[in-house]
C-alpha cells in the first residue's frame, strides 16, 4: 500500500503519523532536529490545566518510536519533491550523526566524560550540554549525537563506548521515498528578541525570553525548576513579563497576533504565584486575547492569584543598580508608572520556521504574507493546500495553540489517508 511523508515532527506531526499509523499506513516521519518533539518537549505546563507538556507528548513520542508503521527519520531534512497526489517520490537527505543508531542505547557514557560544554539550543541559551549528547532525556530516538563543529577529536567517548558506537567519520545519506501524499507540520521559530533594541535583551542578563522562563522553570531544565536571576543567581522578587514582543507590531513587521503568548504569560503568572506567593508578578499588556476554552477562567485565576495587569507597554528596560526599571504610561489610568523588576521575560511572538520559503518553493504551495504556509480555503479545509495530496497543520500555518495543531495533525492524517486509499 502506498505510504505518507509527514515532514516535521513537533505535535501536529506527531499526532498525523499516529493517526494514519493507526489506520495501517506506512509514514516516513522526516525530522531534522535529532529528536522529535518539537517546541512542545521544551514547554514545561500547558495552559488552560496546567498539565505537564511532556507528559502528555512523551507518551506519544514514545508510540512513535514503537510502531511498526513508522519510520522516524532524525537529522533528516526534504531535498526535493516531485510527482503529484498519489505517487510523489521525495528524496530526504539524513545529516550525519557520528553515531551507530542501531548501536548507541543512549546510557549517556560519552556525554558524561565529554569535556567539551557548548551553549545549548534545547534549553534555549540558559543551560549548556556536551559536544556528544542527547537533546534531553525523553529524546528519541533514544540515542545520542556527535556535534562535529564544536568536537576536538580527545577521544574519551569512543573509549568509554562499550557498544563502539560512535563514528569519527560519518557521511550524509540520501532516502528515496514513495508517497501518495505529504503531510507539513513544520511548526515556528520565535520572534528574535533582539530586534527590539530597547528591551536590552542580550544585552542585560536578566531580561529573557518566555522560552528561556519555559527552560527555567521545568524541573528537568538547567535550574532544575529554580527561578533565578542570570546576572547573579539570586531568586528574584519580582517579575514582569511585557506581551507583543515581535507581535502586533508592524515596525518590526509582524502585524499579526501570535495567539498563544497572552495564555502562555498568564500560566507562567500563575505558576510563579502558586508556588511562590511572595513574588510580584505585573504583566504589560496590549489587550488580554483569552479566546479559547477555560482561557477566560484562566485569566481570572490569574487576578486572583495576586498577578496584576498593566495595560500600557514599557519605553525600554534600563539596568538601575541591583534591579532592572521600566516605565509605563498605564493607558486605562493615564498615569505613567515606574517599575523595578528583578527579571523581566519577554513574551515573543511567533513567527514561521526557517527555511518555510524552501519549503514552499519545494512542494509549489503558496506563503501568506507573514511567510506561513497557506491554505486554499479556510472555510472547505484549513490544512487544504492548493496543491492536491499536500496538506498543511499546526503552527507551520498560523500561530495556533496544542489543542489546535493536535486537532489539525488529526484532519491533515485523515485528509492524506483518503489518498491513500484512492492510490491504492
Ligand atoms: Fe552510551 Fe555509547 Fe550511546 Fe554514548 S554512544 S550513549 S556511550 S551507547
Ligand atoms: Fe567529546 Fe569529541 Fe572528546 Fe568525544 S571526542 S569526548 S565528543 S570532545
Amino acid at each position: 500500500m502506498a505510504e505518507v511523508v509527514v515532514i516535521g515532527a513537533g505535535v501536529a506531526g506527531i499526532q498525523a503519523a499516529l493517526d494514519l499509523a493507526g489506520h495501517d499506513i506506512h509514514v516516513h516521519l522526516i525530522e531534522r532536529e535529532p529528536t522529535i518533539g518539537g517546541h512542545m518537549a521544551q514547554l514545561d505546563k500547558t495552559f488552560p490545566t496546567n498539565d505537564c507538556s511532556m507528559c502528555i507528548l512523551s507518551p506519544k513520542m514514545v508510540e512513535v518510536a514503537r510502531h511498526p508503521k513508522i519510520t522516524i527519520h532524525t537529522c533528516a531534512e526534504v531535498e526535493s519533491v516531485e510527482g503529484e497526489v498519489g505517487r510523489f517520490h521525495v528524496r530526504v537527505r539524513k545529516h550525519p550523526r557520528y553515531i551507530v543508531e542501531d548501536e548507541c542505547n543512549g546510557c549517556g557514557d560519552c556525554t558524561r566524560i565529554c569535556p567539551v560544554e557548548v551553549y545549548n539550543r534545547f534549553d534555549a541559551g540558559i543551560g549548556v550540554r556536551k559536544a556528544i549528547y542527547k537533546p534531553h532525556a525523553q529524546a528519541v530516538p533514544d540515542v545520542v549525537v556527535k556535534d562535529k563543529e564544536h568536537c576536538i577529536e580527545c577521544g574519551l567517548c569512543y573509549d568509554v563506548c562499550g557498544r563502539e558506537a560512535i563514528l569519527r567519520e560519518d557521511e550524509e545519506r540520501l532516502i528515496e521515498i514513495e508517497a501518495a501524499s505529504i503531510v507539513v507540520t513544520t511548526g515556528y521559530a520565535t520572534f528574535d528578541a533582539r530586534n527590539k533594541t530597547q528591551l536590552r535583551y542580550l544585552t542585560i542578563p536578566d531580561v529573557i525570553t518566555s522560552l528561556e522562563f519555559e527552560r527555567m522553570i521545568n524541573a528537568s531544565g538547567p535550574t532544575g525548576g529554580k527561578l533565578k536571576r542570570l546576572s547573579n543567581g539570586k531568586p528574584p522578587q519580582s517579575v514582569a513579563f511585557v506581551q507583543c514582543v515581535g507581535s502586533r507590531d508592524i515596525a518590526a513587521g509582524r502585524p499579526y497576533c501570535s495567539g498563544v503568548c497572552c495564555m502562555y504569560a498568564m500560566k507562567n503568572a500563575v505558576l510563579i504565584r502558586e508556588k511562590n506567593p511572595g513574588i510580584e508578578v505585573t504583566v504589560f499588556y496590549n489587550d488580554v486575547r483569552a479566546y479559547g476554552k477555560g482561557y477566560e477562567e484562566y485569566y481570572e485565576r490569574a487576578r486572583n492569584l495576586g498577578v496584576r495587569f498593566v495595560r500600557g507597554f514599557p519605553g525600554e528596560v534600563l539596568a538601575a543598580n541591583d534591579h532592572l526599571m521600566m516605565t509605563a504610561e498605564n493607558t486605562e489610568t493615564g498615569e505613567v508608572e515606574t517599575f523595578h523588576p528583578d527579571l523581566v521575560v519577554l513574551s515573543v511572538g511567533l513567527e514561521p520556521a526557517g527555511g518555510a520559503e524552501v519549503i514552499a518553493r519545494m512542494l509549489g504551495i503558496p506563503q501568506d504574507e507573514s511567510g506561513f504556509f497557506g491554505v486554499a480555503d479556510q472555510k472547505v479545509g484549513p490544512v487544504l493546500t492548493v496543491k492536491p495530496g499536500i496538506y498543511v497543520a499546526g503552527t507551520a500555518t498560523a500561530p495556533r495553540d496544542i489543542p489546535d495543531s493536535v486537532a489539525m495533525g488529526g484532519a491533515a492524517a485523515m485528509r492524506a489517508y483518503l489518498d491513500v486509499i484512492r492510490a491504492g
